[in-house]
């Protein structure tokens, strides 16, 4: 069992109640251990005073950390002092379950850091005490040249019970050599990455036999870059029921952090108890990044990898991996020319599929209460021309319904209507047509008004455009009320949010890798987060 750490950072001697408070906060969240981080409290009696006050009332069994400059902490003393303080610490009364040192501390001051180990072992002898020792190394820089020799020397080092590497990761592959290193430990281990593609490391600890995972008590509170919440963690990354067998899911894209598909289907994943987690995994957006990522994912068979939901921009780059790969590509996706679905077999074979086409249409009929084929001759305005639009314009089209695009660069639009010239003729329209002529449905797919994205607070619509009556709907999700959707309710239209079609899009996701319904419940999700 993986134990749930929480880092807790203390700077000044008369911070220390406000710690202890966090620490309450953080065991009641669900920690089992707390670090406490004493690298600003070193000198002086009111700061040893202090630390005694923390060990004393901690609400849980806890790590003691003295991190020096040199590797990355807070603690600027000589390091002499500062490993006689964590022996002092040793040695009192109420000693702490582990002390870490980092692995350079023994070359850095040898004599000083074997007395520490020694006093480990001294007060080891003490009846119902028992102190472990963490040998730590980190790279804020990336993976160390010499990570694999590093590991070897820490496991050889006598007196340590637990090794910790910790690395900033270069991309999701370093995930797997930290799996790789769990797997092949002989002795308590952790192996975490740093940074915004590491956090795979910390929450599937427990299913590659980590000893310890690290979260923070609350967001605003990391220790590290890219560590989670222990909310996060437990709630929404489901930490509690990740075993050996777990399957792994997630959304690839560039960015991902707005996504709202690790609440929805972690949340389908426990309503209907299916073994998996679903995961942000970011991704760069160039072809050789998603090809070599995507394809380590799947090629290492204990990650367990089972699928994905894949957004901008590597909705054509699934299609030419899958392809390159041999794998099988839904007839719809082929023809769009994009694929927002990854599904991996138990047998290592890979399909690609849209749901986004189909979603968009049933969100459409079924705000209208109406068939698909009454979409035949309806007048369809699509704002832009990537990949949303292209997987809504072939349905449209498909239907009969008469679409005209409005999209920034022309070349574009002109690509989308030679594509799909064999289905129905396509129009181009004019910025000014938008006020000029009345459409039935207007439908955004640009990532304008969306969190995070080019213009927040516009519009793809001009002010003066003939909505009353028209069925406005939009795609972007975040916020789910976005300045068109404000914009069309102004003036009298009917109105689809995005999250509509978002969460159809992810219901047929669920079924694929999944085989059961997205429960219905679990489409409540948090509205505007
Ligand atoms: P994409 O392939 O990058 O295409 C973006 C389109 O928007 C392009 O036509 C682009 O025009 C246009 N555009 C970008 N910035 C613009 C700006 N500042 N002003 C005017 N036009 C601009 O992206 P996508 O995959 O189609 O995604 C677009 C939106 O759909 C995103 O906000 C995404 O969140 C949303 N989406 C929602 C769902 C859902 O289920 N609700 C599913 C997928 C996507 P150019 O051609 O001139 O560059």
């Amino acid at each position: 069992m993986t134990l749930l750490a929480c880092p807790i950072f203390v700077r000044e001697p008369n911070a220390v109640h406000d710690a202890l408070d966090q620490a309450d906060r953080a065991v009641q969240a669900g920690a089992r251990l707390i670090e406490w981080r004493i690298d600003a409290l070193v000198g002086g009696d009111d700061a040893f005073k202090a630390i005694q006050t923390l060990l004393r009332d901690s609400p849980a069994s806890c790590i003691v950390t003295c991190r020096p400059l040199w590797e990355g902490g807070l603690c600027e003393v000589p390091e002499i002092e500062r490993l006689e303080l964590l022996r002092n610490i040793i040695e009192s009364d109420s000693p702490p379950k582990y002390v870490d040192l980092e692995m350079l501390a023994l070359e850095r001051s040898p004599e000083a850091a074997i007395a520490l180990i020694d006093a480990i072992k001294e007060t080891n002898t003490r009846p119902g005490v028992e102190v472990g020792l963490i040998l730590s190394s980190h790279d804020f820089k990336g993976r160390p040249v010499d990570l694999i020799q590093k590991i070897e020397t820490m496991t050889n080092e006598m007196g340590v019970n637990v090794i910790k590497v910790v690395w900033l990761a270069r991309s999701l592959r370093d995930n797997l050599e930290a799996f790789a290193i769990l797997r092949e430990r002989s002795r308590p281990t952790l192996a975490l990455c740093m940074g915004e593609f590491g956090l795979m490391s910390r929450v599937l600890a427990p299913k590659f036999g980590g000893f310890i995972t690290f979260a923070s008590e609350a967001p605003g509170h990391e220790t590290a870059p890219g560590q989670a919440s222990i909310e996060e963690l437990r709630n929404l990354y489901r930490f509690d029921s990740i075993g050996r067998d777990t399957k792994v899911y997630g959304v690839i894209g560039w960015p991902v952090g707005h996504s709202l598909s690790p609440k929805i289907h972690n949340a389908g994943f426990d309503a209907i108890e299916h073994d998996g987690v679903y995961l942000p995994l970011p991704v760069p957006k160039e072809y050789e990044h998603f090809k070599a990522t995507v394809g380590s994912l799947i090629d290492d068979e204990r990650l367990d990898f089972r699928g994905a939901s894949v957004t901008i921009p590597h909705k054509e780059n699934l299609i030419r991996f899958v392809m390159e790969r041999g794998g099988s590509i839904e007839p719809m996706a082929g023809f769009i020319g994009a694929a927002n679905t990854l599904v991996v077999n138990e047998d290592g074979s890979i399909e690609a599929i849209n749901t986004d086409c189909p979603a968009a249409i049933k969100a459409l009929c079924a705000r209208l209460d109406i068939e698909p084929d009454a979409l035949q001759g309806k007048r369809v305005a699509i704002l832009g021309a990537g990949g949303v639009a292209r997987g809504i314009v072939a349905g449209l089209a498909q239907l009969g319904a008469k679409v005209t695009i409005f999209n920034r660069s022309q070349n574009r639009a002109e690509a989308m209507v030679e594509a799909f010239r064999e289905l129905a003729p396509i129009a181009i329209g004019e910025a000014l047509q938008l006020i000029d002529e009345r459409f039935d449905i207007y439908i955004n797919g640009t990532p304008l008004g969306m969190n995070g994205g080019p213009d927040p607070e516009a519009s793809p619509l001009p002010d003066g455009a003939p909505l009353e009556g028209a069925l406005v709907m939009e795609t972007v999700y975040n916020p789910v009320e976005t300045p068109l959707i404000r914009q069309a309710e102004a003036n009298g239209a009917i109105t689809l949010d995005g999250l509509a079609m978002f969460v159809r899009q992810a219901g047929t996701q669920f079924k694929h890798w999944t085989g059961r319904a997205l429960p219905v419940d679990v489409m409540d999700v948090d509205r505007g987060n």
